[in-house]
């Protein structure tokens, strides 16, 4: 056992700072590490629940296992990758009740922000809001073809309107939580996607009204009616898929 000065000694590794700080160049590979796995989880070259290994992680990217490892205990601390002592780390497979609980904690964070977005907001923000919309109908009109660029610009729009509050920690928050509910709609197919665009443009037209108006309260209470809507239709597309393969494990 060490005496307990030793935790104030330096690092026994070579080159480490005397106060435990992370050099620089390695928490940037880390960094790097940790973007390029979180698109591939978000670009779906990684499935939900499958096994990462940090050593061919670490040999495809060419950096040591160290920074790999920190950014796997990163995405786990996100909840993006589960350690499962003994077995190894996997990317996160969201319950029901996960993501029931995320789309809540949005739906919170929204009400937060539409409390100093309101304050913040300029006329210049408004129009540029305004022209957001009007670009998600171009793609909606586009049918599937336009889905992911609609998809990105309500995103935008959402994350615009959470930076408008001008609260870092709230604004970095969201952003974790969204990336939570990509992966969770990785293996939903859409099916019926154009068919929930009109409400939710209404209710975007709305919400850029609410602001215009500097009214906090109606817009946090559309934003609370667009998330609970979101959370129940991907609910509802996780049931039907995970029916959908339970009745083909059953055919064959
Ligand atoms: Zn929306």
């Amino acid at each position: 056992m060490s005496a307990p000065r030793d935790r104030t000694a330096p690092a026994a590794t070579n080159g480490s700072p005397p106060n435990g700080l992370q050099p620089a160049p390695r928490q940037r590979i880390s960094d790097y590490v940790y973007e390029e796995v979180l698109k591939a989880i978000l670009d779906e070259r990684f499935r939900p629940g499958e096994r990462l290994s940090i050593p061919d992680l670490a040999n495809e990217m060419d950096v040591s296992q160290m920074p790999v490892r920190q950014a796997m205990d990163r995405l786990a601390e996100e909840g993006l990758v589960e350690v499962r002592p003994r077995s190894g780390t996997f990317v996160a497979e969201p319950e029901e009740r996960d993501i029931a609980d995320t789309f809540d904690l949005r739906r919170a964070l929204d009400g937060l922000a539409a409390e100093t977005a309101v304050l913040h907001v300029t006329d210049k923000d408004i129009s540029y809001l305004d022209a957001t919309v009007d670009r998600m109908d171009e793609y909606a009109a586009a049918g599937n073809a336009g889905m992911q660029d609609h998809d990105r610009l309500n995103w935008e729009f959402h994350l615009f309107i959470v930076r408008l509050a001008g609260n870092e920690k709230l604004y970095e928050m969201y952003q974790q939580l969204n990336a939570h509910l990509k992966i969770a709609s990785i293996h939903v197919s859409n099916h019926d996607w154009a068919d929930r665009v009109p409400l939710a443009q209404r209710e975007h037209r709305e919400m850029v009204r609410a602001l215009a108006r500097r009214d906090a309260k109606s817009l946090a209470m559309v934003l609370a009616e667009h998330v609970e809507r979101a959370k129940n239709a991907l609910i509802s597309d996780i049931r039907a898929v995970r029916s959908r393969s339970v009745d083909t494990a059953k055919s064959t």
